[in-house]
């Protein structure tokens, strides 16, 4: 299967319906098609993008249960929308997709960028390992404060770094309830390979998780030399995510929509390295085919 390398090629690959069918076709039957009902492999296919079994007559169509099922758009708008997504280094607003595209609707352009984030956290995807950097912090919302002690309107993050000998690998962040003990170890165990190093602050929610098979690192400022920041990585990562919140999205986010933002922060984070626009592309689209559809009306009412 061919990935495009650059705009000149993904515009050769994608210009017709046909064309985008037929990569979801091959994304979804890898193996080739066999019928759902009685495992014949041969079909014939309408214009509408629905295989039909010479066998049974079972109908089949491509974007069934996909995320691209039932869309108001033409796949090649879809397509194009995703792969500018990826290439912009920081994000797109719904405000941005619509003028690049040229979209009659701002709901059009804002469920899809909605649906594509609903795309960025591959299932089974490794823990992270070594020395491993974790701290909360407070995103969203106008006041200033810390651990969500008199600090309304804002969300409490967590945000995990890999430290590696040169820079920081890859992150892992998500929105947690409180700062307690409990919310905090879930987080660890979901995200970070038992064994590793666990460096944190000497906040007591923290406490304890040595005994979770964790070699726990108290960074503090009687440990390290003066004017040395403490969990400087993280930090980073923290200043960064909140600068990306504030500039391509003016904050506008309800705290209901906000785990869909982290993760695609997440995606762009531990892809920033990637070379290869095309095969992020492509993984993307693999995942829209084995995500059940999400209606604008499921998006809109959470
Ligand atoms: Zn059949």
């Amino acid at each position: 299967m061919s990935i495009p390398k650059n705009q000149m090629e993904f515009e050769r690959m994608f210009s017709t319906e046909e064309q985008c069918l037929a990569y979801l076709k091959e994304l979804r039957f890898p193996n080739g098609y066999f019928c759902r009902k009685c495992q014949h492999k041969e079909y014939w296919q309408n214009n509408r993008g629905i295989m039909i079994c010479k066998n049974c007559k079972d109908e089949l169509s491509i974007t069934a249960g996909t995320i691209f099922h039932r869309s108001k758009l033409p796949l090649v708008t879809i397509f194009r929308a995703l792969w500018w997504m990826i290439a912009q280094k920081n994000g797109v607003s719904a405000v941005g997709l619509q003028r690049v595209l040229g979209l009659g609707s701002y709901r059009t352009a804002w469920t899809w960028l909605h649906k594509f984030r609903r795309l960025m956290i591959f299932p089974g995807r490794d823990k992270l390992t070594g020395r491993v950097e974790v701290d909360e912090t407070l995103v969203g919302g106008k006041r200033a404060g810390k651990r969500g002690r008199g600090a309304e309107g804002k969300s409490l993050v967590v945000i995990a770094v890999e430290i590696l000998e040169k820079g920081t690998g890859r992150a892992r962040i998500a929105l947690i309830p409180d700062a307690s003990k409990k919310s905090l170890v879930k987080f660890i165990n979901d995200n970070i390979e038992v064994g590793s190093s666990l460096i944190t602050d000497g906040w007591k929610g923290y406490n304890g998780i040595s005994k979770k098979g964790y070699l726990h690192l108290i960074d503090d400022k009687t440990k390290i030399a003066d004017g040395e920041e403490i969990l400087p990585n993280v930090h980073r990562i923290a200043s960064l995510l909140k600068r990306w919140l504030l500039g391509t999205h003016q904050n506008y986010i309800g705290e209901q929509y906000l785990s869909y933002y982290l993760d695609e922060y997440t995606f762009r984070h531990n892809r920033r390295k990637s070379k290869s626009r095309g095969l992020l592309f492509q993984r993307l689209v693999e995942q829209g085919v084995i995500h059940k559809p999400v209606e604008y009306k499921l998006i809109k009412s959470m």
